[in-house]
């Protein structure tokens, strides 16, 4: 087990999990869209209409973001996390 050096930015705590029938949004108001739509949005590209599979969870330590993502969405450096329960 190596110790990593303190003073560094604190690593990034990152959660992935995974609910097959997509993701309400975390005040419940509804289901959550693929957190990709408001970047799409931005490039020009449809919006995903795809369900939102995954939730992914970071840890910055002061706050936490949350993002949802399809399956064809979940950013590569998170795949690594995403496991589908069995
Ligand atoms: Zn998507």
């Amino acid at each position: 087990m190596t110790t990593t050096p303190r003073r560094k930015r604190p690593a990034l705590k990152v959660r992935v999990v995974h609910r097959a029938d997509g993701w309400p949004l975390p005040d419940y108001s509804g289901p959550a869209d693929c957190t990709t739509n408001s970047q799409r949005e931005q490039d020009g590209r449809s919006a995903c209409n795809d369900t939102p599979v995954w939730k992914v969870v970071e840890d910055h330590g002061m706050h936490l973001t949350i993002g949802f993502y399809c399956d064809a969405d979940l950013p590569d450096e998170h795949r690594h996390l995403a496991r589908i329960p069995a």
